[in-house]
């Protein structure tokens, strides 16, 4: 394999984990040369090789990025570090089933990474992420803006998409956020939802034509869309990857980006809405040193309700587990 020369800036991603969500990160970000160096860790060493090659076959018609499969010594200088190892769920399995399993394996591999890889960024999405993120902050020792869960980012784009369904708009105009956990007890904030800053049901009474009435928004029905759509796609199909590369992707996007920007990953809260050692999602400024801080936007009396509720159903997971 051809070395980048010397001098050459490059963005190193190294993927712990080339199963379906690894390794489909790591094709997301050669195909659209996010990344100029992609290394693949897995404890399946023939499993990281064989993807590493296809996905290696693909670059002639893509980005020039090097991918390669290697051991936790390749992830030396390494800008981000994506965690996706682990035991993925099973159909009707819940997440927090797996809970121990996944820690176990987070705990054996944070020193190995970290001895290697002390200044990158890290990204953890394997589940449960939000457990995931807590206890690789904590047993890693590095610094909370630099430990990053996909967190809520999926559940959001989920959102998002229903909403452009719903009202035949552009994704982007769609401004609404899944928060807490990634899990049974996300919540979404109403009150903070609009399409380019006019209220979802303002909006809806402007589209009233003569013969054309959009019906109110089953606000229940999108909660539920957006709450089981994993568990369905699982059901159908095994696994979900497409979705949580793209997010997991675009964090990457914003952490190699000179400007900012707000998503709703998952960080270990330091006083935030009043909580603490508890991992969840919020509005985070994401820029080039992780997560730069977290917004405690406005919510109402309710939403704070559920946001805590949340906290204490993770906190209740912490409580069980051995870190
Ligand atoms: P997978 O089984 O296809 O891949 C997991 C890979 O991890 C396997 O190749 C396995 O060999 C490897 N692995 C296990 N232990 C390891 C270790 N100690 N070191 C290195 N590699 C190791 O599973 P998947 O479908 O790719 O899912 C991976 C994880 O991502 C799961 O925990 C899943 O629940 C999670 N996930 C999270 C989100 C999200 O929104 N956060 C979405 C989808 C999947």
């Amino acid at each position: 394999i051809l070395k980048i020369g010397e001098g050459i800036m490059t963005n190193k991603i190294t993927i712990i984990g080339a199963g379906s969500v690894g390794s489909t990160i790591a094709y997301t970000l050669a195909v659209n040369g996010i990344a100029s160096e992609v290394v693949l860790i897995d404890v399946n060493t023939q499993k990281a090789l064989g993807e590493a090659m296809d996905i290696r076959q693909a670059t002639p018609f893509a980005a020039q990025t090097q991918v390669y499969a290697g051991s936790y010594s390749d992830a030396k200088d390494s800008n981000i570090v994506i965690v996706t190892s682990g035991i993925a769920r099973k159909p009707g399995q819940s997440r927090i089933d797996l809970t121990q399993t996944n820690v176990n394996i987070i705990k054996s591999i944070a020193p190995e990474i970290v001895r290697y890889a002390p200044d990158a960024i890290y990204i953890l999405v394997s589940n449960p992420v939000d457990i995931l993120t807590y206890v690789f902050g904590k047993v890693s020792g590095l610094p909370t803006n630099r430990v990053i869960g996909s967190g809520t980012i999926l559940d959001t784009a989920r959102l998002r998409t229903r909403l452009a369904e719903y009202f035949s708009i552009s994704q982007k105009n769609i401004h609404a956020y899944v928060l807490g956990e990634h899990g049974d007890s996300s919540f979404i904030p109403w009150s903070m939802a609009s399409i380019s800053s006019i209220s979802l049901e303002d909006y809806r009474k402007s589209l009233v034509g003569d013969d054309d009435v959009l019906p109110e928004l089953d606000v229940e029905e999108v909660e539920k869309y957006v709450r089981t759509s994993g568990g369905k796609i699982i059901g159908r199909k095994g696994a979900t990857y497409y979705g949580i590369a793209a997010s997991v992707c675009h964090i990457c996007r914003c952490l190699f980006s000179s400007t900012d920007t707000i998503l709703t990953v998952s960080s270990t809260m330091t006083g935030e809405y009043g909580l603490n050692g508890v991992a969840l999602s919020v509005m985070s400024v994401v820029g080039s040193e992780g997560i730069k801080g977290n917004i405690c936007a406005k919510l109402t009396d309710e939403e704070m309700v559920k946001l805590n509720h949340s906290a204490d159903v993770l906190k209740d997971v912490i409580r069980q587990i051995s870190i």
